[in-house]
């Protein structure tokens, strides 16, 4: 793909040079454990949200603001513990600047060196061999966070005006269900955020660990349950066996038909509602790199139910599966316990994409599956529901957006990115689109070897650095187009 280059080399050779600041910012961020999920960390989530009003402070940021969210709701221990702050600012209120939104998450998974980490996790550790930073937060989300406010002090060091109006939403309970978030996006969204056309999240990874990549679509989930409760408790089948109508193997029985062996759907009518496949995306998968070894490195096994690239890939992302998660109330233990169940109850979930609507899924889901169980005339009470749905989210690869992320990436990494998808979610992406009104891209820093969420997460320096560089270069192309 060609284009008309920027000239941002003074830029990237700024960052290079900022590269021993960048990383001393990054090991003070790792230094504070704000773990969201431990209620006795909460003072260290507070602690690194006013970490981060230092920086904004100090980089020249305005209408800086520590947002409360107020009390957490149950579960907790502390029935007073209050949510930690989100924290919103703004650079620059040009009106003849386009406005971008950056959103990224301070709070981090819990880590603790027992798990097997080979360093203090929340001491970052720089391999100097490897040119590796080990540290929990590094890749999620604490380097990429911090990578927009390098391009900041780059720019300012270097004397040069700021390519976009920039405003932050960075919150602190992202690894914890991101409470409060909506309300707040959505209250904002013709206030704080009133003149944000693009928004722009740093918070996921490449698919591999060489090439970069773009992300423009995640999928959905709809998760159901299915009860069935016959007698008034648990029966020996010495006693019982043969002669009752034993719940459990209603619910097998009724599974068992969801989907097949090769993963394919049962559920009359969701194929239909799968939107197709057109040639201009078909080709997006050609070049992406990905391999069945990797499927099978990942998983463990060589399992695929796919033999190509291709198909793997579409499977993941634009396809929808069906996964059979658990029975609650089964007998699960080693042994051989003879007790029939009195009640069971089965959970699985379907991955959505487009353009399945959930409220229609549902209805398939219940009227086939309501069907199932009338044909095996058991006697025993049965009750299929949904406990809980997120939509899918898709954008346009060649919206220019995409395209002006693009372009930094093939300044900066000498490569086109991959346009990828996920097969998991973040809701946050669709909870900006749709208050906003506004398109949403994906623009990751790390590797698909990260480790975000285990032991041993790091962030690679070339990463950070030259992702610094693909976030600025970023705003350049975006804002010129
Ligand atoms: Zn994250």
């Amino acid at each position: 793909m060609s284009y008309e280059k920027l000239p941002l080399e003074p830029l990237f050779a700024k960052i290079d040079e900022l590269k021993p600041q960048f990383i001393s910012r990054l090991e003070k961020a790792i230094a504070i454990p704000s773990v969201s999920s431990d209620e006795s960390l909460r003072p260290k989530v507070v602690e690194m949200a006013h970490f981060l009003v230092k920086e904004l402070t100090s980089l020249g940021f305005e209408d800086i603001q520590l947002r409360e969210l107020g009390i957490q709701p149950p579960p907790v221990i502390n029935k007073s513990l209050h949510l930690p702050p989100i924290v919103l600012g703004r650079y620059g209120n040009d009106s003849s600047k386009k406005t971008v939104l950056v959103y990224g998450h301070y709070d981090v998974q819990p880590a603790l060196l027992e798990d097997g980490w080979n360093t203090e996790p929340f001491k970052m550790h720089h391999d100097e061999v490897k040119d590796i930073l080990y540290g929990r937060g590094s890749t999620d989300d604490k380097g990429p966070v911090l990578g927009w406010l390098n391009v900041i002090q780059a720019h300012r060091e270097l004397g040069w005006e700021f390519p976009v109006n920039l405003v932050v939403c960075f919150e602190g309970m992202e690894e914890s269900g991101s409470l409060g978030l909506d309300a707040l996006v959505a209250q904002e969204a013709k206030q704080y955020f009133k003149n944000v056309e693009q928004v722009t999240i740093s918070d996921n990874y490449w698919l591999g660990t060489t090439k970069p990549v773009l992300t423009y679509g995640l999928r959905g989930c709809n998760y159901y349950q299915i009860i069935v409760e016959g007698p008034g408790a648990d029966l020996h089948s010495g006693i019982f066996g043969g002669i009752i109508a034993e719940p459990m193997t209603d619910l097998v029985k009724v599974l068992s038909t969801l989907v097949d062996s090769s993963g394919a759907i049962q559920i009359p009518g969701i194929k239909e509602m799968i939107a197709p496949l057109t040639e201009k995306e078909d080709k997006l998968y050609d070049d992406i790199e990905f391999s069945v070894e990797e499927l099978n490195a990942a998983a463990g096994s060589e399992t695929a139910l796919h033999d190509n690239k291709k198909d793997i890939l579409k499977h993941r992302w634009r396809y929808p599966s069906l996964s059979i998660h658990g029975i609650e109330g089964a007998f699960s233990g080693a042994g051989a316990k003879t007790v029939i169940p009195a009640k069971v109850i089965g959970k699985f979930s379907i991955r959505t994409v487009p353009n399945i609507e959930s409220a229609k899924l549902d209805q398939l889901v219940y009227k086939f599956i309501n069907d199932q169980f009338k044909s095996l005339n058991s006697p025993n009470k049965f009750k299929v529901e949904l406990i809980h749905d997120g939509a899918y989210w898709v954008s346009d690869p060649f919206n220019s957006s995409f395209q002006a992320a693009s372009k930094a990436t093939q300044d900066v990494w000498n490569v086109v990115p991959d346009f990828t998808r996920e097969g998991g979610s973040i809701p946050i992406t669709l909870t900006f689109e749709q208050e906003l009104g506004v398109d949403v891209l994906l623009l990751p820093m790390g590797r698909g070897d990260d480790g975000a969420h285990s032991i041993n997460e790091k962030l690679d320096v070339s990463n950070y650095i030259n992702g610094c560089k693909t976030l600025g270069g970023y705003l350049h192309y975006y804002g010129k187009s």
